[in-house]
């Protein structure tokens, strides 16, 4: 009832398409989510993500959700999980991730650790949309949910290309582990936003790894192709 009353006076609109949503509609319209690219990797252990990462360091199981193409939908999805002046648009989609992470039977990791944003620019964002997908997926799939497991050090300006900072990112190590957690023989699912070539995922494995973890899953709701 209430939430009837309020779509009434604060009508939502479709993050992709902009189209009032229905009442039984959230963030995205049917038809936007529907023509979104699924990956259908969550039934492939040998999929391309996995493939791409797994010469390069010890992965138990590597995930994404859709496919990210540059000046399609997704694209206006990603930006509308990480600049929308909340974060309910990501964790919704976390919540998907959650659901397909069980549809395909697997079982749930012991913590859930987000890819840090650097604390600056999560201030200057709100929020990390990489925590809101993890809140998400936890709501669905019941885990631990430790967003600050890791640590970005280096900050990197607007001006920079994302191609430049996973470079930095191989390069250095631009994450740091909290010593103050414990991750000794815990199975890890690392959660991320859009996977593009790798290096940033590379650099957490290694501080991850660094802690004694038992064995390390990647899950991005999208993979750059
Ligand atoms: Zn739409």
């Amino acid at each position: 009832m209430i939430q009837s009353i309020l779509h009434a006076f604060f009508p939502e609109v479709c993050l992709v398409c902009k189209r009032l949503l229905y009442e039984k509609e959230q963030h995205i319209c049917l038809h936007c989510l529907y023509a979104l690219p699924r990956t259908g990797f969550l039934q492939r252990k040998e999929n391309e993500l996995f493939l791409k990462l797994a010469n390069r360091f010890p992965l138990a199981s590597a995930q994404a959700l859709f496919f990210f193409h540059k000046n399609n939908n997704s694209q206006k999805l990603l930006h509308g999980i990480k600049y929308h002046p909340k974060p309910n648009n990501a964790t919704w989609f976390g919540s998907l991730m959650g659901q397909a992470w069980q549809e395909s039977g697997r079982e749930c990791p012991d913590v859930l650790i987000p890819v840090p944003l650097h604390e600056k620019r999560k201030k200057e964002r709100g929020y990390n949309q990489s925590e809101a997908l993890a809140d998400g997926f936890a709501s669905i799939a019941p885990s631990l949910v430790l967003p600050d497991a890791l640590c970005r050090t280096i900050y990197r300006s607007s001006q920079t290309s994302k191609g430049k900072t996973e470079r930095w990112a191989a390069a250095e190590s631009i994450y740091k582990q909290n010593e103050g957690i414990d991750l000794k023989g815990k199975s890890v699912l690392l959660l991320d936003d859009v996977i593009t070539t790798g290096s940033t995922i590379e650099a957490c494995s290694q501080a991850l790894f660094a802690m004694d973890i038992a064995e390390l899953h990647v899950y991005s709701l999208s993979m750059a192709v």
